[in-house]
């Protein structure tokens, strides 16, 4: 979840003061860090994704399913090996928000092979099985994006209480033990953002309206110690959640991406920000939340709404007094601007930031672009601190930068080179949602990565105004819209040099083209006529690429799955589970799903991805696809536009 400092965390109040003392050296970090790095040139297309996992308890006799609690137990093994061997793991694990998931990446990032994508799914498989053997009887790791009864009563492996009136949450549902307890950022966070905010973080969720579920749906919190604070934050027909751990405790699916310099990172950060709703709709894997059916598909807005440290003022619901901004957004929210040239004129919201920082990064030579972003950036407080990380040398740390940086989670991260490390520009893809089986998450990642590099070879430009960006987020995540919902898209994303697919041909400017809105399906798929479709693209770059057959299949067998999940011939996970749900005998078309419901459900899932389960509805048939761990040395051929040389 970001950056791990080592030592003691301040308490808020002391984190308070030094509010200002983190974003003065953070602004003189950045600006030492771009002077030593802006020019850094050459880097090749590297890659890497990043998989969370949670941890389910199975008690076949009661028929439950619980989230296990021993993250820090599991992650002591799983670092142990990388401690031995830095550099020769196949994966890398670190902690996250909760005490019952963990983070894995490849060892090594993948490099510009289109052989690799034959390892990605391998690299997968390996984690898994590299977790799941540490796992006690009946345990099981799992890739969900949210436990379905997370927060509902008894939900974890050892069991556990909330505690609505002290410690870091305070929620009513979630207990603080189920946070990771391995590192103390997590719940300094969790403190911070509720005494920053200056109440608990509420959360509130449309309900799905079945036949027999109450109208209107009113939950007695009394019962889970309700009081009138949590009374009021909690809106009739929707599921309240009250606490971090309903954000954080979702698993996502991440992708990041070394450009050549710091050029290609902005445009690739640019261009990848209408794809975010995109993806978002196309993964979607998150329809229950709390026990309880809601009228969403996806984790976004909750995540958003769990970390959302913004005071009275700044959410505009009392007058500026003690804050300087109202600010719009959460901190976990969809990008306000682009960074490159071609986005400028479509930067049309409101880009808050604070006029002073943003002088000091102009008067070192930043441009606008740049400067307004990392000025964005800086309108937030830190809210975590360690004691023996306030004093630091600003011309060769980084870390007050990375404070604020790693705790704007936004949907795009523009990420610098760390110091001292032979890594370059990078940006990071966050929408995505986890899906059940390693096969479908490779797909996801190869799209992705292939996406990126048609768009650099053929120098597309899928820009549309930020708004509009802002407005997809908002449809992505409803009930059903992989196929209900229309998204805004750019019309003619084709310039001079792109391919035969082009109908016209347009220059980079505004002035020969217009934004229209098209189905999930006419995007991935294309529309006769009207939009030549991202898969057919990728189709026509890799056609003039000598691919082995290998790893064509492969990427077919991947481009699929996406191609069916778009035109909805294939369920979204969402999909999937909601209809599992409703189908199940003990469903009383109430949207409630109990500890029998999701039992069965997590144990199909856990059947789906060990192969042992078909799930035709949700992977077609042959879902396997041939991966292997190794590439062969006849297969090592470089891809065009993984280097600056295009
Ligand atoms: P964060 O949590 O800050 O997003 P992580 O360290 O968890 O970052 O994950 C970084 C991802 O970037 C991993 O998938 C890793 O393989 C990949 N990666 C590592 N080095 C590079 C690099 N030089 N270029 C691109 N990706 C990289
Ligand atoms: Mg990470
Ligand atoms: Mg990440």
């Amino acid at each position: 979840m970001g950056l791990l400092s080592e030592g003691s965390p301040l308490s808020w109040e002391e984190t308070k003061k030094l509010a200002d003392h983190v974003r003065k050296h953070g602004v003189i970090q950045f600006i030492n860090l771009y002077k030593r790095l802006r020019d850094r040139q050459g880097d090749i297309l590297k890659w890497g994704d990043e998989v969370e996992y949670i941890m389910v308890k199975f008690d076949h006799e009661n028929k439950t399913a619980k989230v296990s609690l021993r993250a820090s137990e599991v992650l002591n093994t799983l670092n142990q090996k990388e401690k031995d061997d830095p550099t020769g793991v196949k994966s890398l694990w670190r902690p996250e928000y909760a005490a019952y998931m963990i983070e894995g990446t490849p060892g090594k990032p993948y490099g510009g092979m289109l052989a690799h994508f034959n390892v990605v799914e391998a690299n997968m498989k390996y984690r898994r099985e590299e977790a799941q053997q540490l796992m006690k009887k009946n345990e099981v790791v799992m890739t969900l994006t949210n436990f379905p009864r997370l927060g509902a009563p008894g939900f974890t492996d050892p069991p556990t209480k909330p505690t609505p009136h002290e410690g870091a949450s305070r929620s009513l549902f979630f207990p603080d033990d189920a946070i990771y307890d391995g590192h103390p950022r997590f719940a300094t966070l969790t403190r911070n953002i509720r005494e920053r905010r200056g109440s608990k973080v509420a959360i509130n969720l449309p309900i799905y309206r079945d036949k027999n579920t109450p109208q209107p749906f009113v939950e007695d919190l009394n019962q889970y110690g309700g009081d009138a604070q949590s009374a009021s934050a909690a809106l009739p027909d929707h599921v309240y959640m009250d606490a971090m751990g309903f954000g954080m405790g979702c698993c996502c699916l991440q992708l990041t991406f070394q450009a050549c310099n710091i050029d290609e990172a902005r445009r690739l950060y640019d261009q990848l920000t209408p794809l975010c709703p995109i993806m978002l709709a196309l993964t979607a894997a998150a329809p229950v939340f709390r026990g309880l059916v809601t009228d969403v598909d996806a984790r976004w807005n909750v995540i958003s709404g769990s970390v959302d440290c913004r005071t009275e003022e700044e959410r505009g619901l009392k007058p500026l007094k003690d804050n300087k901004f109202v600010i719009p957004k959460s901190r976990y929210d969809s990008i306000s601007s682009y960074l490159s040239p071609l986005g400028e004129k479509l930067n049309d919201i409101p880009v808050l930031h604070d006029g002073a920082i943003y002088q000091q990064l102009r008067d070192a030579g930043i441009d606008h672009l740049l400067a307004q972003h990392v000025a964005h950036l800086f309108i937030r407080d830190t809210v975590s601190l360690f004691s023996e990380k306030v004093h630091q040398d600003d011309e060769e740390d980084t870390d007050h930068f990375e404070n604020i940086q790693s705790t704007n989670w936004q949907t795009m991260r523009f990420k610098p080179p760390p110091p001292n490390s032979p890594i370059g520009w990078r940006v990071e893809f966050r929408p995505c949602e986890v899906q059940i089986t390693d096969f479908e998450n490779a797909a996801i990642v190869c799209f992705v990565v292939l996406l990126t590099r048609v768009i650099l070879s053929y120098q597309l430009n899928f820009l549309i105004p930020i708004s509009l960006v802002d407005e997809n987020m908002k449809r992505a995540q409803k009930n059903g819209a992989v196929t209900k919902e229309k998204f805004w898209f750019r019309k003619n994303i084709t310039t001079c040099v792109s391919p035969p697919a082009a109908t016209s041909c347009c220059k980079i400017s505004d002035d020969c083209t217009f934004y229209t809105q098209f189905t999930i399906d006419e995007i991935i798929n294309g529309k006769a006529g009207e939009f030549p479709g991202l898969v057919p693209l990728i189709n026509s770059y890799l056609s003039g690429m000598d691919v082995d057959a290998d790893t064509h299949c492969t990427v077919q067998q991947y481009l699929k799955l996406i191609q069916r999940r778009a035109s909805g011939e294939l369920l979204t996970t969402a999909g999937w589970v909601r209809d599992f749900v409703r189908a199940h005998p003990d469903y009383r078309q109430d949207s409630v799903v109990s500890e029998r419901i999701n039992y069965d459900l997590l144990w199909r899932i856990h059947g789906i991805q060990t192969g042992e389960v078909q799930c035709p509805e949700l992977l077609g048939t042959n879902a396997q696809s041939k991966t292997r761990e190794d590439i062969p040395s006849a297969m090592r051929k470089d891809f065009p536009g993984a280097s600056c040389s295009e």
